[in-house]
Order: structure tokens, then sequence, then C-alpha cells
């Protein structure tokens, strides 16, 4: 079997004609019917955001020496970590060589800005040096990166104090460091300030948003001051724009009027694109969002236009206690509806709203408070629009503009509730959950078949469109990631590529014989002690992966207590500082244990002895009362096969790819969870990792092992892959 690294496939030719009668379909839904997606109405309203004022310019006619494109190149591969990236390239350089008889413009899209800012500031360069031509090239980041002006000076203005009357320090000093900070940018590009803490928090308040942004009535936007729009115009010559995975799904949903028009389209790290795509399509609103549309509105007009009426504060004032007795109700039916042994003892399970739950009692409950507060919110529509004869147009000619932003905001929100408990939309599952950090209630919803949406309105119309990522592949089959992203019924081009690396002679995957079942009381001693020992003998050097957050913090504490008088340092997610300040400290000190979770599992790089083992505790299986996972789930035949198993082999592939980053690295990998040895599906698991040694014994034999493996090199006797493998039935050796 081979080893994986990359994994690529590209849609293109044949499939042009499915996708195009598909984009006249997707389209409509949003430009024909004058209709938000949440239902809002154009007539009386402007759109929320009129983001079609900027017009892509035509493309430019091809310069001479981008004639050299037309010759088709072979892809060539080299030795080396960035050889799966350059055959990316090389992809993306083939694709406008052949494809058309002109330059065509590529837009490549990655998930993360850190590899966004890395293409743009290395491989393109790169490219530059290396390709016989020149080419212009734009980073293009998402909205939220870039400050808005206009929000900015009424954040400014806006007392920065507590309810107390007392100033808010963090507050104030960040708004010093702003000013600052905009004397002196040209880009306006938080990547370029430093955000501790708060930051973060007071950096939304001031960041472009397409809720609150008046585009091309907007003073900044004429003058050309606007970070946002200037980051814009500046993708319109180029050749190749690099953006995110965040910006091409708002270009999809804004009908393509987000990025440039461009033909070709390089999806990097596309594992994560179906992800991205269910978190773009998804919708969630909670008691803080309708209060702010509401407060944001009278505080709006108190500024603007003076004090409120009295129709315009009585309505305020109904419309927010509408809100509040909504949401009240809503924490108690989500208390009430939890099972008597919590599935995530730190969660609360969310409820799904469907046509079987519309008749129960408590959801009927909600759905009347819905109806009411759908009511009082056009009243205070009603109210705000009446008040409009006050606006001062002579002082404020976008007064009214601004007016209607903050009532658009307000109705949208509304609409989500009221679509959510009175008038399901086809094809969008509806449910009451909690907001992950902060455990407040929300009403959410999210399309169920969000990978035909995807396609429809992604890739309609693209000659080409080439997706990669180092763990798209299950069994070298793509049929996981093709039904996730809407491909399933068409026809690809697909490439498995070789990793650079050799792992028969870099990774030692450690299957220890005499584990505890998962749900047993000393399984997280048996993970400690294991972890423990591993940390003793290589000197710290070790990630341990976990699915859960509470285990994570039971083991940190045992850690702790084991490592008091040691000379090791315990870092544990969420505990010990943020992913970031864990890592860093991580990679200064790497007499360390670090335990993380989720965001851990992927994306994380650490090359050299830093990192040396990893230890992952369960197999990633998601939790399955998931309700996106739970729908998905319903319309498969085989949903354990097609769904929960293949999408738990590729986070571990992700898992285990934190071992080896380079060439050089030599590391262990241990897998804790019992099922890989005594689960028929465990063989899964197993074939989908690198071929790499194997160390199969008891828990208590793995750090000398591991110890003795990582100082001897391949001259250590272990047993070979075939034999160790026999005590694993189910995995041909
Ligand atoms: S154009 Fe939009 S993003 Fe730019 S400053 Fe004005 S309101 Fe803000």
């Amino acid at each position: 079997m081979l080893t994986r690294l990359g994994n690529c496939f590209a849609t293109s030719g044949a499939s042009r004609a499915a996708f195009l009668a598909s984009s006249s379909i997707g389209c409509s839904k949003w430009s024909l019917t004058g209709r938000t997606p949440c239902g809002t109405s154009y007539s009386r309203h402007t759109p929320p955001a009129p983001v079609a004022s900027i017009a892509w310019r035509p493309r430019r006619p091809p310069r001479p020496s981008c004639r050299a494109m037309r010759r088709p190149r072979p892809i060539r591969s080299r030795s080396g970590r960035s050889s799966a990236r350059m055959v990316r390239w090389q992809i993306g350089s083939t694709i406008t060589s052949s494809a058309s008889p002109s330059f065509r413009r590529v837009v490549v899209a990655t998930n993360t800005i850190t590899l966004q800012e890395q293409l743009f500031s290395k491989d393109i360069p790169f490219m530059r040096s290396w390709l016989p031509f020149d080419f212009k090239a734009s980073l293009l980041k998402g909205r939220a990166n870039y400050v808005s002006l206009r929000r900015w000076n009424r954040y400014l203005n806006a007392p920065s104090r507590r309810a107390d009357g007392s100033w808010f320090d963090d507050e104030v000093k960040f708004k010093l460091r702003m000013l600052v900070f905009l004397a002196q940018t040209q880009h306006g590009d938080r990547s370029e300030i430093k955000l501790n803490g708060f930051d973060d928090l007071f950096w939304l308040r001031a960041a472009s948003t397409p809720d609150d942004c008046l585009a091309a009535h907007c003073e900044n936007f004429k003058t050309q001051r606007c970070f946002y729009w200037n980051s814009r115009r500046a993708a319109q010559d180029a050749d190749v724009i690099v953006t995110n995975h965040a910006l091409l799904l708002a270009d999809a949903l804004k009908g393509g009027s987000v990025l440039p028009p461009h033909e070709h389209l390089v999806v990097d790290e596309a594992h994560q694109l179906e992800e991205a795509a269910v978190e773009a399509l998804t919708m969630r609103v909670g008691e803080g969002e309708l209060l702010e549309s509401v407060d944001g509105a009278l505080t709006w007009f108190r500024a603007a236009v003076g004090t409120p009426s009295e129709a315009v504060r009585r309505a305020a004032a109904d419309c927010r206690q509408a809100v509040v007795e909504l949401f009240r109700e809503i924490r108690t039916v989500l208390g009430e509806r939890q099972p008597e042994i919590p599935v995530r003892p730190s969660r609360e399970e969310p409820v799904v709203i469907d046509a079987a739950n519309r008749v129960v009692p408590d959801i009927i409950g909600l759905s009347k408070l819905a109806a009411i507060l759908d009511e009082r919110a056009t009243a205070l529509r009603r109210a705000l629009d009446d008040a409009g004869g006050q606006l001062p147009m002579e002082s404020n000619p976008h007064a009214e503009r601004e007016l209607d932003l903050f009532i658009t905001q307000m109705q949208s929100r509304v609409d989500l509730v009221v679509h959510a408990l009175l008038q399901p939309r086809p094809e969008r599952l509806y449910w009451l959950g909690t907001e992950r950090r902060s455990g407040r209630p929300l009403v959410q919803a999210a399309p169920t078949a969000a990978g035909r949406e995807l396609q429809e309105r992604a890739f309609a119309g693209k000659e080409t469109v080439v997706f990669t990522s180092a763990t798209l592949a299950v069994a070298d089959s793509f049929a996981y990631f093709k039904r996730g992203v809407g491909l399933a019924a068409l026809s690809t081009h697909e490439m498995v590529l070789a990793s650079p690396f050799d792992y028969l002679s870099q990774a030692l995957l450690c299957l220890p014989t005499d584990l505890r079942e998962l749900t047993d009381p000393g399984f997280l001693e048996q993970v400690t002690t294991v972890v423990g020992d591993i940390a003793d003998a290589i000197d710290g050097r070790t990630l341990v992966l976990f699915t859960s957050h509470l285990q994570l913090q039971d083991v940190a504490e045992r850690l702790r207590v084991r490592t008091a008088r040691s000379h090791l340092t315990v870092l544990a997610q969420n505990l010990d500082g943020t992913r970031r300040q864990l890592l860093s400290q991580f990679q200064e000190n790497p007499h360390s244990i670090l335990l993380g979770s989720s965001s851990f599992w992927e994306g994380i790089d650490v090359p050299g002895d830093a990192l040396s083992c990893v230890v992952i505790v369960r197999l990633p299986f998601r939790v399955p009362s998931d309700p996106l996972q739970r729908a998905r789930s319903a319309s498969l035949g085989d949903p354990f096969g097609q769904l929960a198993l293949p999408e738990a082999v590729l986070r571990l592939k992700q898992g285990f790819g934190r071992l080896i980053r380079r060439q050089s690295d030599r590391g262990a990998v241990v897998l804790m969870d019992h099922r890989i040895a005594n689960r028929t599906y465990g063989a899964a698991f197993l074939e989908a990792l690198p071929r790499a040694e194997v160390h199969v014994g008891h828990a208590d034999e793995l750090a000398p092992a591991i110890a003795q493996w990582l100082t001897r090199g391949q001259n250590v006797r272990l047993p070979s892959r075939e034999s160790g493998l026999r005590d694993f039935p189910h995995v041909e050796a």
C-alpha cells in the first residue's frame, strides 16, 4: 500500500455543462426573489450590503509574456517537505496553460490565514522566480480582517465604561493603540497589530462587516480610504488571487460579487471545505444579538436624530420584553430536554425543531412567543419608519440608509426565529443549542444538503476546480469527500500522491494490547500512567490528543500531581493558555507535555525534536447527537460506513500527521483506544495510516520501547509490522 501525503482531484471539462445548469438555479434563489436568505423583502429597505456597487472590470488582454502558459508543462515533483505544495502549484499553472487560449485568473483558497500568508509571501515569489513569465498576485483576506473606518469612528466615540461607571481600562488601551495603528497602516489589516486578551472582541466592534456597511454610499468608499474595498480593488487586476475558504464561500453566497470573476479555482486544505461551508451557511441568533439590534437602532436614533418618540420607545421596550421572554423559555426547554445521563457533561444537548417536535407542548409554547416577537418587531419597524420624517437628511444624507441597515439586520434575526419555530423553509434543519464557550442559548439553522449548495454556488461555471489536501482519500477513495462537497455524481480526475516521508524509518506506531475499556473508571489513570512514563523516558516532547475537554482536564490534573517534583511542564489547552501561547511554550521548552483537543488535531506544525511522541486517547468519532450529523446520517443507507467511519479515519490521519513534519523528524504515535484491536472497523483506521514501524505490546512496555527506538534508530529489534499485527486479527499484515 502506498503511503500518502498529498491527495488531490480536479473537476473539469465534461462536468462543466452540469455545473452551468445548476448555477442558474442556485443563483436565482438569491437574486430573483428579491429577498435575503432569511426572507427579508428588499421592497422597502435596501439590501443588507450593496456589494454589487463595485464592478469587477473585464480581464485585460493577455500580456505577451503570459503566452508561455499555453504550453502544457509536465507536473514535476521534487523531494522535500514542499513537494506536495509544489505539485499543487504545478497543477495551478498547468490549468492556466492548458485550459484556455489566453491567461485566465486563478483563485487559490486556503482555510487558514497562516497558510494564506505563507503562500503569498513564500510560494508565489518562488513561482515567480521559476516561471518564464510574470504575473500579478493579490492577497485577499476575509472581511473581518480589515478595520471599517466608519464603524471605528462610532466605536471610538462610544464610552468605554463598565456597568458601574468605571473606566474599562483594557478597552481604553485598545482604542489608544488603534489610534497609533491607524495613523501608520496602509492596509488596516489586523495582522499588523498585536491583539491580546479582550482585544479580539474589541476588534470586532471596529471590523468591517457586511451587515453594517454603506459601501458605495460611504464617504470612505468614495474617497478610496476604505481598507476592505481597497483590498478588493487591488484584486481586480490580479492573475492569481490568494484568499480563504470563508471569502470563497461568501462569494458563492453573494452570487459572485465578492471575488473577481475567475475561471479556475484551487482549493487547498480542501478537507476543511465542507465544514467551512456548513459554518458559512449556518445561521445563529441569540438573545444578545436580538437585543443588540433593538438597542442599536435606538442608540443610533438618539445620537443621529435626538430623543425617540414615545411610540418608538414603547415599541422598543415591548420588543425587548418579547426577546427576553422567548429566550427565558428556550433556556427552560433546553434544560428540561436534557438526557438523564449527559452525552457531553460540559455541554447541553441540542433540541431539533422538526415536524414531530413542533406539535409538542413546549415547542408550541415557544412558537407562540416567536409569533409575539414577530408582531412586536414589525411594530418597532413601523414606528421607526414613521419617525423617518425626523431624520436629519441635510446634516447626514445617509441617515435613512443607516437606519435601514439597523432595521434590516433586526428583521433578518427575527426571521430566523420565525422560520425555526413557525415557518420552516425546505431543506433547512433548525435546532436550539448553546454556544460552546458561553453556554448561552441560540436558535440555529443549517442546510441539510450543504454539499449541493456548495457545488451549485461555488463550483458551477468554473473551467476547472482542483482540490488538494494531505487527507482527502480514505483507502484511496475520494467518495466521502466528494459526497460532502456535492460532487458525488460528477466525474473527476483523481490523484493520490506519494509522501515525501519515509515513515518506515521515521515513525513508530505503538499499539498497546492491554488497554482498559473507554468507560472503565481506570482508563484515564492508565492514560496518565502511559503518558507520564513516556514523558519521563523521552524528557517531555509529547503531545496528547483528546476528543473530550473534560477528559483532558482530568488527565491534566493527574499529570500535574505526577510531575510536581520533576522538571516536566504540563501545558493544557484552555487551562494554561491559548493554542498559540501553548504551542510557542511547547517549542521553547521541549521538557513539556502538551494536552490538546479539537483544533490540536490538525494545523499544528512542530518540527524537529520538540515533538517526538503523539498519544491519541480515543478514536475521533464525532458526537452522535450533533443535529447535522444526525440529519446527514438519516439520508444514507449505511451512515456508519459512509459518514462516521471515514470522517473519523481522516481525523485520525490528521492527528497522526502532527508527528512527522520534516524528512529528518522521527517519533512515535501511541493509540490508546482498544477498539482499534477488537472492533472490525479498527482495520480501516490502521490501513489508512502511513506504513510505519509497529510496536505491539503491554502498555507498561511502551515508554522504554519508544525511548530505545528514538535513541538507536533502526538498529533496535522490534516485532515487525507483519508479526506485530498478528495480534490485530482484522488487519492484513
Ligand atoms: S465602505 Fe463599508 S467597510 Fe468601508 S468604511 Fe464604509 S461602512 Fe466601513
